[in-house]
């Protein structure tokens, strides 16, 4: 009998690097897999993540749902998992790292080196091969650690250099530029937001915009003005922010130290800013602006991929946005307003979902044909036990017929056939309900593939929100949760199952995302 195996491929994916690490690892695998004769059980992958907190074996990794089932010893002992090289397991902390590598060992797991050609196997583990597998996971994490104090002392230089009043970078608000070191003012850009201060102490959030669209011929939407009316950088206050890691290896970025005053020059009077402040909060955002008409089909599904916040769907006409709201208050993880234009995701989601789900739920459902093969199985026996069940009856028949005496002994074996018959048929009713179970996401996907959705998705008509509302449902049978990642403009899917599917443009596996990285400032 062939043996499983699990090749785990992961990658961190700077830009440099993009696709090439990733055919490396799987080279490596393919040769491997070849020359030993194993059975490939599921290849698992976590693109675009770092080991450096741990991500990749946390519950948000691939590598991390495979170790829960190797704890909870679902996997077959004397399976093979095959990584490039300790770095790919993990480039946490020693003692995690360890923890990791024993886990793997002790449930019965080999862990094959491929660049060293090298099978770690609990029961002839030596004590030269441990120290090597403790050298490996701690030279990887000082490799990364050091890139990560570098960047960081980098950023830190740069915040120094804000604070003394110096420019660090040319990102700079769209109302000024930066010439010869000096913040240059675009009057006119600051006429028309002080324009939009003086409308918001007037009318509300939606007039305010009207009116200034009419006045100055613009298509300004109204979180876009919120945006604006809430950005401290117009009353001249920089706040440097910082990415962290939380337990488990999210990346979030918060506040690091108090704001810089007067970093960028005041073009708002401070007075109106905040003032216009107080009738924001004191007003509900949007109150009256969302309706049925609106409804989406992602509703309920999908949310920020950095601050998990929620999503709201705008739809203003010919524009239409995806927005996280809490960068609607300057509240996301990511700096600046996050949105997506409604027409970009949804061709982002509809380029991949139909063929790529099904094909993926039939692959990835493990239980699905196993349990076909087995109702199958039953089916046949079944059929064998009714036929001779019936040819037993015609046979006593006859002998009724032919006047013959019947033993009772015949009866009771027709009585223990029956039960056997009814107890199949028990059991296949069971299958039925598992593989329809099983199969539930499978069908539902093929349930919407008839659906034009693309035709009903900007129909204000009854019965296009009623299909709305409709392929909304079937959605939601079929994944748990849809992220959007604003900075690498890719859709993460996380199907019922637990299946994890990455949607970019163009390739189901993004490859610029930053990781291991700080961020700079992205405004
Ligand atoms: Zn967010």
């Amino acid at each position: 009998m062939t043996k499983k195996c699990f090749p785990y491929v992961r990658f961190s994916s700077t830009r440099q690097e993009d696709g090439s690490t990733r055919e490396r690892q799987n080279a490596l695998i393919d040769a491997f897999v070849a020359k030993h004769g194993l059975t490939v059980d599921r290849a698992l992958e976590d693109p675009a993540t770092s080991a450096y907190r741990g991500l990749n074996a946390s519950k948000d990794g691939v590598l991390g749902g495979f170790l829960n089932e190797v704890r909870k010893g679902e996997i077959e002992k004397g399976s093979y998992l095959l990584i490039e090289n300790f770095d790919r397991l993990s480039r946490d902390k020693i003692v995690r790292s360890n923890k990791i590598f024993t886990d793997l060992l002790f449930a019965g797991i080999k862990v094959v080196i491929l660049d060293k050609n090298k099978i770690y196997d609990a029961d002839n583990l030596d004590f030269g091969d441990w120290i090597t597998a403790l050298v490996e996971f701690e030279r990887a994490n000082k490799e990364s650690e050091r890139k990560s104090d570098l960047i960081g002392k980098a950023w830190n230089i740069n915040r120094n250099k804000m604070r003394s009043g110096e420019i660090v970078t040319k990102k700079v608000p769209k109302w000024l530029k930066v010439e010869d070191n000096q913040f240059i003012v675009d009057l006119e850009q600051v006429n028309r937001i002080e324009q939009l201060f003086k409308l918001s102490l007037k009318y509300g959030l939606l007039e305010a915009t009207k009116q200034y669209n009419q006045l100055y011929f613009d298509k300004l939407a109204p979180h876009q003005v919120q945006y604006i009316l809430g950005n401290r950088k117009l009353i001249g206050e920089h706040q440097p922010k910082k990415l962290y890691w939380e337990d488990g290896g999210k990346r979030r970025l918060k506040d690091e130290g108090k704001a810089i005053p007067n970093y960028y020059p005041v073009v708002i009077e401070p007075t109106l800013f905040f003032k216009v402040q107080k009738i924001i909060n004191d007003r509900k955002p949007f109150t009256g602006n969302y309706n049925k008409q609106q409804y989406n089909i992602f509703r309920g599904l999908i949310y920020c991929r950095w601050c998990g916040g929620t999503i709201r769907y705008m739809n203003k006409g010919e524009r239409d946005y995806f927005i996280c709201t809490n960068s609607m208050g300057h509240k996301c993880v990511v700096p600046g307003q996050q949105s997506i234009r409604g027409k970009k995701l949804f061709s982002l989601f509809f380029q991949f979902t139909y063929r790529l789900n099904i094909q993926s739920l039939i692959e990835e459902n493990k239980d699905y044909s196993n349990i076909k093969n087995e109702m199958l199985a039953i089916e046949n026996k079944k059929n064998k036990l009714q036929s001779s069940i019936d040819d037993f009856k015609s046979r006593l028949k006859k002998m009724v017929i032919d006047n013959q005496s019947i033993p009772n002994s015949l009866y009771e074996v027709l009585q223990e056939l029956e039960n056997d018959f009814s107890a199949l048929h028990e059991s296949s009713k069971l299958l039925e309900e598992k593989y329809n179970q099983a199969t539930q996401s499978y069908n539902a996907l093929l349930e919407v593939e008839h659906i034009d959705i693309e035709s009903i998705i900007y129909d204000r008509s009854e019965e296009a929100i009623e299909k709305r509302v409709a392929y909304n449902l079937t959605l939601k049978s079929i994944f748990k949760g849809i992220a959007i990642d604003w900075l690498s403009d890719m859709l993460v899917l996380e199907f019922k199952d637990g299946t994890v599917r990455y949607l970019a443009e163009g390739q189901r596996v993004p490859t610029d995302i930053p990781s291991d990285i700080d961020l700079p400032d992205l405004e």
